[in-house]
Formats: C-alpha cells, structure tokens, sequence
C-alpha cells in the first residue's frame, strides 16, 4: 500500500524544509502546492497565472483548481509508492477530496505531523526566506545561509524571495491560515493521525522528533 504523509502547519514553520529532509531519508516524492502553483506561473500557464493573482494577496487558491492539480500530480509514475504532501491539504474540502482521491488509489493519509510555533517565529522565518529559481530549494539567511550567497548549494541556480514573504502579506497568510486550515488540526486528530510536534527548535531537532514519530 502506498504511504502519504500530510504536513500541517502554519506558513514558515518548516514544512518544506522538513518536507525535502523525510523525501530524502524514505525515497518518497515532495509534493509541494506552492511550488507547483509556482512552476505553473514560471511557464505562464493559466493555472498558474489564476493561481497567482491569490498568492500576491495572501489568499487561497480556489479549491477546484488546487485539487485537481494535485490529482494529476498525484498520478504520476513517481508517486505509486506514495507522496509527502507539503501546503495540501489547506481546507477541509481538499482534505476529503484527498481521502476520495486516496482510496482511488488504494491509499490513505498515514501520518499527519502537526508543526507549530509563535509567530513573531513565524515571520522571523519567512522575511529570511531565500528559495532556488531552478526547483524550490529552501534557505534562510540567518539560520540555513548557502555557502555562496544568493546560490543555491544543491543545483547553482539563483535564490530569490518571494513576492509573498513580505510581512503584510505573511500576517495576511497567517490569518488565513488560522480560519481555513487550522480546522484541520481536528480532523486528522478525530482519525488518529496527527502528531504535534513543536517547530521552535532548529531543523535538525525537529527532524529528530519527526522521523522516529514516523516510524510508530
Ligand atoms: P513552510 O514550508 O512551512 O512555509 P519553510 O520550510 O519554507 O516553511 O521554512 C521557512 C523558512 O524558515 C526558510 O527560510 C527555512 O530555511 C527556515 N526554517 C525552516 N525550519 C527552521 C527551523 N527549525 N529553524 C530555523 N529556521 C527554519
Ligand atoms: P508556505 O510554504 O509559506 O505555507 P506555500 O508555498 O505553501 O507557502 O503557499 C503559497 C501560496 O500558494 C498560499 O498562500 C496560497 O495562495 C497558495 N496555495 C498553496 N497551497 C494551497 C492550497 N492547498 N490551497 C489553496 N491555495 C494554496
């Protein structure tokens, strides 16, 4: 049967950063919503074009659009073994429409890591935030810098910011957060599958809590 592991948690917690640590250690594939909405924009597809008109004001993506795009993502070859879903599901109709998509595939939602923290954290890490043009890679300026400034360490591409990690718009995407997502916390807690993890320690730290939780 194959393993999907949803990420929960509040915009710059670490979800993606942690999300390209456990595809590494469990050969599973990084499905990331905000990268794929952002590939989409790069190659000026419709999609991402709609997709983008939200992201700049902070808000969510319609449901319709974002489900079926991770269906189709989820379809691919590479994902028959399973996924770690990063930013989806982010309302509770993406997270039913995951459970119907899962069950077509003879799936299901295994785990559902649960990462928190203040969010003068919060923001501290997204104004920090430097990401690789070429494919998503994560970086921070102070606390995870690349060894040459503006170049990511694993494929040379440049490192920019995101036009949403200013602080109005980050404030913005925690609010919504707090009213669409956070609903969220409760279904997974009702099936069993969240594991609350604290998010205010250094990456390592946080993988260290993760990883073990993960293999109960
Ligand atoms: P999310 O995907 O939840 O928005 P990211 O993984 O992109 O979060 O992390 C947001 C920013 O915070 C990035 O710049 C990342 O390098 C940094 N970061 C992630 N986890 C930690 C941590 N535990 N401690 C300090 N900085 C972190
Ligand atoms: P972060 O990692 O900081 O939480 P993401 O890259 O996940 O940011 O998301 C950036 C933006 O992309 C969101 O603010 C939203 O506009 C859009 N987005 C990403 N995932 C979803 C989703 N599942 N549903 C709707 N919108 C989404």
């Amino acid at each position: 049967m194959a393993t999907y592991i949803v990420l929960l948690g509040p915009p710059g917690v670490g979800k993606g950063t942690q999300a390209e640590i456990l595809a590494e250690k469990t050969g599973l594939v990084h499905v990331s919503s905000g990268d794929l909405f952002r590939e989409n924009f790069k190659n000026q597809t419709e999609l991402g074009k709609l997709a983008k008109s939200f992201m700049d004001k902070g808000e969510l993506v319609p449901d319709d659009v974002t489900i079926s795009m991770i269906r189709e993502r989820l379809t691919r070859p590479d994902c028959q073994a399973g996924a770690i879903l990063d930013g989806f599901p982010r309302t509770p109709a993406q997270a039913d429409a995951l459970e119907v998509m899962l069950s077509g595939f003879k799936g299901r939602v295994d785990a559902v890591p649960y990462i928190t923290a203040d969010e003068a954290v919060l923001v501290e890490r997204v104004s920090g935030r430097w990401t690789c043009r070429a494919s998503g890679h994560i970086y921070h300026e102070k606390f995870s810098p690349p060894k040459e400034t503006g170049v990511c360490d694993l494929d040379g591409s440049e490192l920019y910011q995101r036009d949403d990690d200013k602080v109005e718009t980050v404030r913005k995407r925690i609010k919504v957060y707090l009213t669409q997502t956070t609903p969220l916390v409760d279904y997974y807690r009702q099936r069993g599958k969240l594991i609350e993890i604290d998010g205010m320690q250094a990456v390592e730290d946080v993988t260290a809590v993760l990883l073990p939780a993960l293999k109960k």
